[in-house]
């Protein structure tokens, strides 16, 4: 035996030498797990602090924390971050019980492309700079128009004395047709804007009905996140008649699905009901590529997972879920 990998037969200072190898081994071996243990629980602390924001950017992420598969990322849904969102649908069956967030004035933050009624019009900020974007393009496309916005956030007070005013003017039932019931107007979010018409020459504002050149704004508002809420052919459903005026902001992708498919918002909500976590809704807008799943809300805090590289949001839908919709950038 040339080479003794014992060291049984070398005499007790082969002996000595072979235990503080074996120290050596084990020392480097504590030391080892020591530091993937302190690694592995950075880790985790990034991943925590990564998901739980509403709006997060996971194509930075460093950890590549997973429980099993690499490409997916844990996303930890906590019930703070998901008191609002843009796919809230409110109605007369789900009404808006939240706060609005980031309420600016339309008037201040325009881009001066068309008109705003005054400075109490308010909409979501994130709302505004889409508004700013697409109405941008309709004044670079037409000019100046008497386009006008006319109305964005409503408190539930002023609502009531809106609705309150139609019914003894012109009655319950022709109020219910067009005047949402106090605390269930979409303009309580601070995500739906209506348009209207500016009349120069008597200075009253005339409907908007969404026909010449204001046809446009029916046909590309999905670009920009938007929709016409309350479609001709879907009153059934919403309840609401016909208004071409009545825009609500739903997020890229979704407002180009919901017009594709020709589906209203609580057609479209139901449909997502449909797609959990395991077979998400995929779509594809723009060179982007979305997945959407909804959770019950009654789950939150919620840990589940999305594809790695992908950013994400997370939106109360107000009738007991909360959606999570993940795009490609
Ligand atoms: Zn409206």
């Amino acid at each position: 035996m040339k080479r003794n990998i014992t060291g049984k037969n070398n005499g007790v200072g082969n002996g000595n030498l072979f235990k503080q190898d074996s120290f050596r081994i084990l020392a480097v071996i504590i030391i080892l797990c020591v530091m993937m243990c302190v690694v592995w629980n950075v880790s985790s602390d990034k991943d925590g602090i990564n998901v739980n924001g509403v709006h997060g950017d996971i194509s930075n992420s460093e950890s590549g924390y997973s429980y099993e598969n690499k490409d997916m990322l844990r996303i930890v849904i906590s019930e703070e971050d998901c008191k609002n969102g843009d796919l809230m649908l409110v109605n007369k069956d789900n009404s808006y019980n939240s706060t609005p967030e980031n309420l600016v004035s339309v008037l201040e933050h325009s881009n001066k492309t068309y008109n705003v009624s005054d400075y109490n019009v308010q909409l979501n900020l994130r709302v505004c700079e889409a508004l700013n974007s697409w109405l941008g393009e309709f004044y670079r496309e037409y000019g100046e128009t008497d386009l006008l916005v006319a109305s964005g956030y409503r408190s539930v007070e002023t609502q009531e004395s809106i609705y309150n005013d139609d019914v003894s003017e012109k009655g319950q039932n022709i109020t219910d047709k067009w005047v949402a019931v106090p605390g269930s107007s979409e303009h309580h979010t601070g995500l739906a804007v209506d348009m209207s018409i500016y009349d120069i020459y008597n200075s009253i504002t005339e409907e908007f009905d969404g026909e010449g050149i204001y046809k446009n704004l029916l046909e590309t508002c999905h670009e920009y996140g938007f929709i016409v809420r309350y479609p001709k052919d879907k009153t059934d459903v919403t309840g609401i008649d016909y208004e071409p005026w009545h825009f609500r902001f739903v997020g890229k992708g979704h407002s180009s699905y919901i017009m594709d498919n020709n589906l209203c918002l609580e057609e479209y909500i139901e449909e997502l009901k449909k797609h959990g976590e395991e077979n998400p809704l995929r779509f594809s807008y723009d060179g982007v590529d979305y997945g959407v799943f909804r959770v019950d809300s009654a789950n939150l805090p919620y840990e589940t997972f999305i594809p790695n590289g992908y950013q994400y949001n997370i939106s109360n839908d107000n009738c007991g879920g909360i959606i999570v919709t993940y795009f490609s950038k």
